[in-house]
């Protein structure tokens, strides 16, 4: 009998523990392994496959992320939802786009709109992990190693 391996993320009510969505983000063959490159994800799969559950996992918090603007700056009238603009967000393995939201004020004659970024909100776009290996990995080479490569 074949079998396929499937990875699958499940978003689940905490209070009732129902599942109210599962998605299958990857599905594999199982076969016989005929060499040790055949045990396992490759390398590349492997952050494919970290990238495709991080994008899950993204785009449920992207919808959920303040951006703190019930009022307009410029008038002070109401803001609506105006939909979603992508924003750029590295993370250790993988570069993503977050959906964040936007918002436009809904006085006609001022129509003051705010388009925030993963930026604009949390003050840079690269995860501090991220931002730290590559301080680490910059700081291990001497000056004089990294000026003769
Ligand atoms: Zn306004």
């Amino acid at each position: 009998m074949d079998y396929e391996f499937r990875v699958v993320v499940e978003k689940v009510s905490v209070a009732s523990q129902k599942v109210v969505q599962r998605d299958i983000v990857k599905s594999y063959n199982i076969n016989q392994p005929k060499s040790i490159l055949e045990l396992g994800l490759r390398h590349e799969e492997q952050i494919s496959l970290l990238a495709q559950v991080q994008n899950s996992l993204l785009a449920e918090q992207s919808v959920l992320i303040d951006v703190g603007d019930n009022a307009c700056p410029q008038c002070g009238q109401k803001m609506s939802k105006l939909g979603f603009m992508p924003s750029d967000f590295h993370a250790v393995f993988s570069d993503h786009q977050l959906q964040m939201p936007q918002y436009c004020c809904q006085n006609p004659e001022c129509n003051w709109q705010n388009t925030p970024t993963c930026i604009s909100r949390f003050g840079t776009d690269i995860h501090p992990d991220l931002a730290q290996l590559q301080s680490e990995e910059g700081a291990l080479p001497s000056y004089r190693e990294a000026v003769s490569d």
